[in-house]
């Protein structure tokens, strides 16, 4: 028998912020490893076109035009995605959103909310949701699940102007952590997956700033911006059999800049 398990086939995963960056990354290649896919989106253009994208792969595709923000969203359309696809095996919590400010004593109350409400709150609820969806299959004999949430390097190093942002970064590592050990009866498994800096619409000020890419960028090892197709791997094999022994942990992706 051959060496498999990165096979997908017959898997359905779901991943917040699919339609473009690093969402559509993880999205693309856990389809084209045979997973049929939902993809949520706040933009029903852009969920549209990353429809298209998908399906060229040949897999079941669901999109779902869902504010991760609106808690009342998130359940209908958790609900509505297991009904549709028939099952729910990886769910990515990845949907994000960067706001900052000039300095930190300037960082308003509603910076704060805005940063909490989409990759916070919509974390937990989108979390919370999948986890529900695969303990009641567990329950009916059928285990195993995995969960992931797209936290940042931010979450371990802080980032000055972005307090807020960071803080809810930080905050989803040990939700996955207590996620992994109390769901590990199930097979459910629940990781981090921690992006250093990645060439995306949310950091396309960056990219395009000189004084940033000779600051940071030039202090990468791998001396340039990550792309969002290299999120694919760890998505497949977080959401394969390869991984299955794999909980609790936070895998960091950032192209060696945490440890030079
Ligand atoms: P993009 O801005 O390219 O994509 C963000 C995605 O999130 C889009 O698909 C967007 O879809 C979706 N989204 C935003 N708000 C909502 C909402 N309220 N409800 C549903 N979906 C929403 O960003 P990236 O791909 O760079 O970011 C993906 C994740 O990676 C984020 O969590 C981000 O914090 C994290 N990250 C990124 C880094 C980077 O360097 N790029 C570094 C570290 C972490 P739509 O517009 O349709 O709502």
């Amino acid at each position: 028998m051959a060496y498999k398990p990165f096979d997908l086939t017959g898997k359905v995963s779901l991943v917040t912020g699919g339609n473009r960056g690093i969402g559509l990354g993880m999205a693309d290649a856990l389809a084209q490893a045979g997973s049929d896919i939902v993809i949520w989106g706040s933009n029903p253009a852009r969920n549209a076109e990353a429809e298209t994208t998908l399906k060229a792969h040949g897999v079941r595709v669901l999109i779902q035009t869902v504010d991760v923000g609106e808690e009342a969203q998130v359940v209908e359309a958790m609900a509505e995605a297991d009904a549709k696809m028939g099952r729910l095996d990886t769910v990515i919590a990845n949907a994000g959103i960067g706001r900052g400010a000039p300095s930190f004593v300037d960082m308003t109350t509603e910076i704060w909310r805005t940063n909490m409400r989409v990759n916070l709150d919509g974390a937990f609820w989108t979390l919370r949701e999948a986890c529900r969806s695969m303990v009641a299959r567990a329950k009916a004999g059928d285990l195993g699940g995995s969960l992931m949430a797209t936290a940042s390097l931010g979450a371990l190093q802080g980032a000055a102007r972005n307090q807020a942002y960071t803080a809810t970064k930080g905050a989803l590592m040990p939700m996955l952590k207590g996620i992994a050990v109390e769901y590990a009866r199930y097979g459910i498994r629940a990781n981090a997956v921690l992006p250093g800096w990645i060439a995306t619409d949310m950091t396309g000020a960056a990219q395009s700033n000189d004084k940033f890419n000779e600051a940071v960028i030039s202090r990468v090892p791998m001396r340039r911006w990550g792309r969002p197709d290299e999120f694919g791997g760890v998505a497949v094999y977080l959401a394969s059999d390869a991984s299955s022994f794999h909980t609790g942990d936070i895998l960091l992706l950032d192209g060696g800049y945490s440890c030079f």
